[in-house]
């Protein structure tokens, strides 16, 4: 039964206040009631407007669901069968399915339900099912295909076939308590008695200008559409809605940030030319164009916040150490920031090798410089009397007082958060801000969480890199890659030997790293040099191995991931990665960055257990390209922007409906828009934003600081 209809909302007045709006909580609409509301609550439901946006994972076409004769191993299908037999798990047996016999007129399928053995109570035979799943190879010898099934219902003679079997059928997420045909019936209630209430936030010439839907009829047509291309409309509404929201917040802050005093940094250029002329190689023409935009960027009065993103090796410690320089030269103060120990370690060396020689010392701030060294560094930062710091995140946001901080230097932008950036930026003056990522970010994702910032790509690798010959081997073959190894030795070579990531523990990696290095050097090859190389030795260690290893007398060098970053030695010509599965994707990208740098064929094999799928072809995507831009893509692709990033990302709104990877050119769009809106009116006064002001300040919940009234 449909709803009492709600009075219309008066137009300026606040639906939040009226219990018929769109505010209203979920639990006071006539057919919830408190116990579905609960339900509904862990799907994050609370009010009607939650539930409105709350669009169906899919849609399925039941004017095609495939007859069990015509299904194909691997498919993803729907399908529809009478219930002709269950087998319940074993009581107590965990990890055993639940499997049901399903018939229909062509024939039998298994259907299988792992992981839920309440369900055995749920299905009784002669029932008629829709299911939804994946076909795999009959189990031992049934002789029928198999269907993991990630969603089913239950069909009732009773039902409203219009709403469950009409052509194009809303899927929603469900909870276990919340079947799919109450949930149907719900939203179509919801929809009928309540889109019409939502605002149009867009305003007309640009909604016309995109050809946008309507947002009420989007709501309407994203949840029951009658055609194929009635839903893609409404889709391409709503995601372009999510991701608008989002880019005005960031064009917002960006615009803030914009008129924000800064520090003209254009001095004659004698420290950088002198570094240009000492250095063996002259710039790539990306690292010349990368480094004129960031001159040009440092000479402006308003803070410079530029992300650069290159591949791994494409050399962009050479362009922040000239940015480094200019800083300095202008009088200010220079700092780089690093995300770990190591990493911040490396960037010291690699610094001091180009500066110390133009007479610039540089200072390392980690938590192992202690005492009074460090309180003697402390001061002379404070005093300007050292122009140039090089630390860890941490160390350099907290502790550290510059006199006149010119530049922040930030490498490895994705565990560097938006917030973060905004503490470094409010240290005193608006010190011009550029961050490194060796993490190659698909364009897509960096317009979205760097929307904020201006991005240069080095889209270029120094002269004489080859691509690496990468394959995947398993166990058995252990015997023949260290005669390959030892072939590589005595050509000259070095070799690097990565060791497993066991679990998020510094102390296992560790161990596993120890063991590894002990046995390649007793059992394997007691005639060569094994090195040992991992996060937890002393700085003064790591130096003096990593001395050796540059020099040759380490033939092969064992470590732990901390390799990933910043090592450089053009003669190691192989790294075998064990447990290579156990990697991400970008990471296998960042270690395989290490070999390839001199001028001999050079080799990357990924020792793997048997594996899952998702291993298998984060392998395979290695193997086939060296191009870190197209592996990030796989690697976004394989485990999602929130994953991608470790972590979500926090500070930024979700989206409701749009798909980062889907729906990529929709976002430049909406970027477009964005900043073209807030070109026009930086505050969304113009009584025409009204509304979209309104749900700008909704969708970032307080998180963009900016007046919530007027
Ligand atoms: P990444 O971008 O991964 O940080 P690096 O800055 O570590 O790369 O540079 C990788 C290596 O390439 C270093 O040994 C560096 O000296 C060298 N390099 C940088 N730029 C050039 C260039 N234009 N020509 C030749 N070698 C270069
Ligand atoms: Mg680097």
């Amino acid at each position: 039964m449909p709803p009492a209809k709600p009075r219309a909302a008066g137009a300026g007045r606040s639906t939040a206040e009226s219990p018929h709006g769109l505010a209203a909580p979920l639990q006071y609409i006539k057919g919830i009631g408190p116990q579905r509301a609960k339900l509904l609550a862990k799907l994050g439901l609370e009010t009607v407007e939650d539930a409105l946006f709350f669009l169906p994972a899919r849609h399925e076409d039941r004017s095609r669901l495939t007859p069990f004769q015509g299904l194909r191993v691997g498919d993803l299908v729907t399908t529809t069968g009478t219930v002709a037999g269950i087998s319940p798990p074993p009581r107590g047996r965990r990890g055993v399915p639940l499997r049901l016999t399903l018939r229909d007129s062509t024939g039998y399928l298994n259907g299988v339900w792992f992981n839920q053995p309440y369900l055995e109570r749920v299905f009784k035979r002669g029932q008629r099912l829709i299911v939804h799943g994946k076909v795999q190879a009959p189990y031992r010898h049934s002789g029928a295909l198999e269907l993991h099934v990630k969603d089913y219902e239950i069909v009732e003679e009773a039902d409203d076939e219009t709403l469950h079997t009409g052509r194009l059928v809303p899927v929603y997420r469900l909870t276990q308590g919340l079947t799919a045909r109450p949930m149907r019936g719900l939203m179509k209630r919801l929809v009928d008695g309540y889109a019409d209430l939502v605002e149009e936030p867009l305003p007309e010439g640009l909604r016309a200008r995109r050809r946008l839907a309507p947002l009420r009829a989007a709501l309407k047509a994203g949840h029951f559409p009658q055609t194929d291309a009635e839903q893609a409309t409404a889709h391409r509404r709503l995601a372009y809605d999510d991701f608008l929201l989002l880019q005005l917040g960031l064009a917002i802050r960006r615009h803030r940030e914009g008129r924000q005093r800064g520090l003209a940094m254009n001095p004659p250029g004698e420290l950088w030319r002198r570094l240009l002329g000492s250095l063996p190689y002259t710039l790539t023409r990306a690292q010349e164009r990368i480094w004129r935009e960031i001159r040009t960027d440092m000479a402006e009065p308003s803070p410079m916040n530029r992300l650069l993103q290159g591949d791994v090796g494409s050399g962009k410690t050479v362009v922040a150490a000239l940015a480094m320089l200019a800083a300095i030269e202008a009088g200010y103060q220079a700092v780089m920031m690093a995300p770990t120990e190591i990493l911040a370690e490396q960037h010291f060396m690699t610094l001091t090798g180009l500066l110390v020689p133009l007479g610039v010392p540089v200072a390392l701030l980690t938590n192992n410089t202690k005492g009074k060294l460090r309180a003697g560094l402390l001061a002379g930062v404070a005093g300007g009397e050292i122009a140039c710091v090089v630390g860890t995140h941490a160390l350099v946001q907290e502790g550290v007082r510059f006199r006149r901080l010119g530049l922040a230097v930030v490498d490895e932008q994705h565990r560097f958060g938006v917030a973060q950036r905004a503490t470094l930026r409010g240290k005193g003056e608006s010190p011009d801000v550029l961050v490194m990522t060796a993490t190659p970010i698909p364009r897509t994702l960096a317009l979205t969480l760097y929307g904020d910032l201006d991005v240069s790509v080095l889209d270029e690798l120094p002269p004489g890199r080859k691509p690496v010959i990468t394959k995947a081997r398993t166990e058995p073959a252990r015997r023949g890659i260290y005669a390959f190894l030892r072939e590589q030795v005595a050509a000259g070579r070095q070799v690097y030997v990565v060791c497993p990531l066991v679990e998020e523990s510094e102390a296992s990696d560790l161990r596993a790293a120890t063991e590894m290095a002990q046995r390649l050097q007793r059992e394997v090859f007691p005639d060569l040099r094994v090195g040992l190389l991992h996060g937890r030795m002393g700085f003064a260690d790591k130096e003096r191995t990593m001395r050796e290893f540059k020099e040759g007398a380490i033939h092969l060098l064992v470590s732990t991931t901390v390799i990933e970053v910043g090592i450089d030695v053009p003669n190691a010509s192989v790294m075998l990665i064990e447990h290579a599965e156990r990697f991400g994707l970008s990471q296998l990208h960042q270690l395989r960055g290490r070999v390839g740098r001199g001028p001999w064929k050079s080799y990357c094999i990924l020792l793997t257990a048997a594996s899952s799928e998702d291993a298998k072809r984060r392998i395979a995507a290695l193997e086939e390209t060296n191009d870190g831009f197209r592996i990030a893509e796989a690697d976004l692709e394989l485990r999602g922007p929130g994953d991608f990033f470790g972590t979500r990302q926090s500070g930024l709104p979700e989206f409701r409906v749009a798909d980062l990877l889907r729906d990529a050119p929709l976002l430049e769009e909406a970027r477009q828009d964005a900043v073209a809106l807030v070109q026009g009116d930086p505050s969304l006064v113009n009584p025409e934003h009204r509304a979209l002001r309104a749900a700008l300040l909704a969708r970032w919940r307080g998180k963009l600081a900016m007046a919530s009234v007027g």
